[in-house]
This record gives structure tokens, C-alpha cells and sequence, in this order.
């Protein structure tokens, strides 16, 4: 980039010689960078356990040492499966772990407006099946029965024809990844038969909507990121970064989740929990760190 000496002033360097200085120019450059901005997206159905802990201090991490902004946003899109309270829960259990958001939290059970509009934008790739839960059996695999009508079925779920060909990107913990929806999911839903928006329009939409730069959560959600970067491309969306963090998984090897009622973290935040957390993504925390907040002084500052 060329500076013009126009743009130039004079300062005074600790060493006595004068450079010339181009104004305002750190300032474009700041600019230029788009900023980070991460989030944390838990749904409420249930505490935060160690295994969303870590989601969180992983993505909460990432965007302060990026320099950037943290949203919330409380996935309570699947309203039969929200659990009273949890929520809130949730939120507290955060800042007394010390992961302070910015902004207001966004909670998608308010943005049915917003979910109906890129429905809407999707046009006539989205196409009414009537395919019972029973009819499907257990497999994610759907086979497009109802992909060139529904014959004499009634509508129940919403679903969106899918590209045969392989989508691409990046995985900043995993590397280069690619997946074929035709081949591993087929067409998926968006809106529910129990006329719920699914979770893979929900994130999408809302991801765009609050400037999601980088994407940061647990290696479940891997699978669903292609699904997730055609819709993107789809409603013309920018395309954050990923990265997923390996799973928490219990003694018996399974993913410590809500629904498993994995142990509730201490709701009154716990250092020695937090420090868990860092060592699990590889920190070498000092054992000289005893408070939460030089926890995340220490990470966020550490070369
Ligand atoms: N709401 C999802 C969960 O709690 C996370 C969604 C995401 O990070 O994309 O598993």
C-alpha cells in the first residue's frame, strides 16, 4: 500500500529521530480487518455441564485474545425440549465463571419473523414432505421421497433440496473438510412437522443476522456445518470461520450432555473448574493461578 507524503506527520521516536507518519492509516488498517465476533449459542434444556463449559470457554477465549466481541445467544428454538429457568441459569453460571458478553442476548425464540423470511428466500427449493417419523425410521439419511410431490400425503415438515456436489472449507482445529449432502444427509428439514424451525435455519439466519465472524463449538456440530454453509450460500450470507473443539466424554466414552444429565458445573463458578477447562484444550495453566479472574487475565494475555 502506498501512503502518500500528503497523508504525513512528524513524531518524535524514543530514539530522537523524527519519522514521518502517515495519518490515520492504523486506523484504515483496523478497519480493513474485518472484526471478530465470536458467540456462544447453548439451547436451555438443561445447566451448563463441563462439556458446554468448555464450548464456552473455548469460543469466549478465542474472541478476547482475537481482540473481539462476544455474543450470547440462547438457542430456545425447540420450545418442547426448553427447561424452565435454564436459561437464566445458564447466563449466571457464565459470568461467575467470568465470560462477560457484549451486546443484549439474543434469544431465538423471538425470531420467527426472521426464520419465515429465509424461508421464504429459499424459494421453491424448499418443498413440503410428508414423510412420518415412522416412515423414516431412525436414519438421518433422507431419500427425497416427497421431492417431486406428495402424491396424496398431507404437508407436515418443510425440507430443502440439496446440490450433489462436494462443499469445501476449513476447519482451523481440524483442517480441510469436505462433505457431499446428497450423499450423507439428503434434502433436510427447516421447519418441523410440529412446526418448529429446525436448528440448522435457525443458525444460519441468526449467525448472519448478529455478524458471526468465527464459529467456535464442540466437534458434534462438525456434522452439521455443511448443512450449515449451504444455507449460507444460499441466503447470500458470509461464511464465518470454524473451529471445533474435541468432546468432553465420560468414562464410558459418551459425550457428556444435557440430556444424559451430565453433573451440573458449580453455578458459583469454581477456578479450579475453569482451570479444568484449559487444561482440557491443551493450556498449560500455572498452578500459581488461584482466582478466576487472573485465570482469564493469564489466558487471554499469554504470548
Ligand atoms: N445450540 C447448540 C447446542 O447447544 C449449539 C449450536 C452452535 O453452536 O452452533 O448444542
Amino acid at each position: 500500500m502506498s501512503v502518500g507524503a500528503d497523508f504525513s506527520c512528524s513524531i518524535h521516536s524514543r530514539s530522537g529521530l523524527i519519522l514521518l507518519s502517515p495519518i490515520g492509516v492504523r486506523e484504515k488498517l483496523t478497519a480493513a480487518v474485518p472484526t471478530y465476533r465470536g458467540r456462544f449459542a447453548p439451547s436451555p434444556t438443561g445447566d451448563l455441564h463441563f462439556g458446554s463449559l468448555v464450548a464456552a470457554v473455548a469460543s469466549f477465549m478465542d474472541a478476547r485474545r482475537a481482540g473481539g466481541e462476544w455474543l450470547v445467544r440462547i438457542e430456545d428454538v425447540d420450545t418442547p425440549r426448553t427447561v424452565p429457568g435454564a436459561a437464566d441459569r445458564i447466563l449466571r453460571c457464565l459470568e461467575a465463571y467470568g465470560m462477560h458478553w457484549d451486546g443484549a442476548v439474543m434469544y431465538q425464540s423471538q425470531r420467527q419473523e426472521a426464520y419465515a423470511a429465509a424461508l421464504e428466500q429459499l424459494g421453491d427449493l424448499v418443498y413440503p414432505c410428508g414423510c412420518t417419523r415412522s416412515e423414516l425410521g431412525n436414519r438421518e439419511y433422507y431419500p427425497g421421497t416427497c421431492r417431486d410431490g406428495l402424491a396424496d400425503r398431507l404437508p407436515r415438515s418443510r425440507r430443502i433440496r440439496v446440490p450433489d456436489r462436494e462443499l469445501h472449507w476449513c476447519d482451523r482445529c481440524l483442517g480441510p473438510q469436505h462433505e457431499n449432502l446428497a450423499a450423507t444427509i439428503g434434502d433436510f428439514v427447516l421447519k418441523r412437522a410440529d412446526g418448529f424451525w429446525a436448528y440448522q435455519l435457525a443458525v444460519v439466519v441468526d449467525d448472519g443476522a448478529q455478524g458471526i465472524t468465527d464459529i467456535v463449538r464442540g466437534a458434534d456440530l462438525l456434522a452439521s456445518t455443511a448443512r450449515q454453509i449451504y444455507l449460507q450460500e444460499l441466503l447470500h450470507l458470509p461464511r464465518p470461520g470454524y473451529l471445533h473443539v474435541p468432546l468432553v466424554l465420560d468414562d464410558q466414552g459418551a459425550k457428556l450432555s444435557k440430556q444424559t444429565q451430565a453433573r451440573p458445573v458449580p453455578p458459583e463458578g469454581s477456578a479450579v473448574v475453569l482451570s479444568d477447562a484449559f487444561r482440557f484444550l491443551g493450556e498449560s495453566v500455572p498452578s500459581a493461578i488461584g482466582s478466576i479472574p487472573d485465570l482469564w487475565h493469564w489466558a487471554i494475555t499469554r504470548p
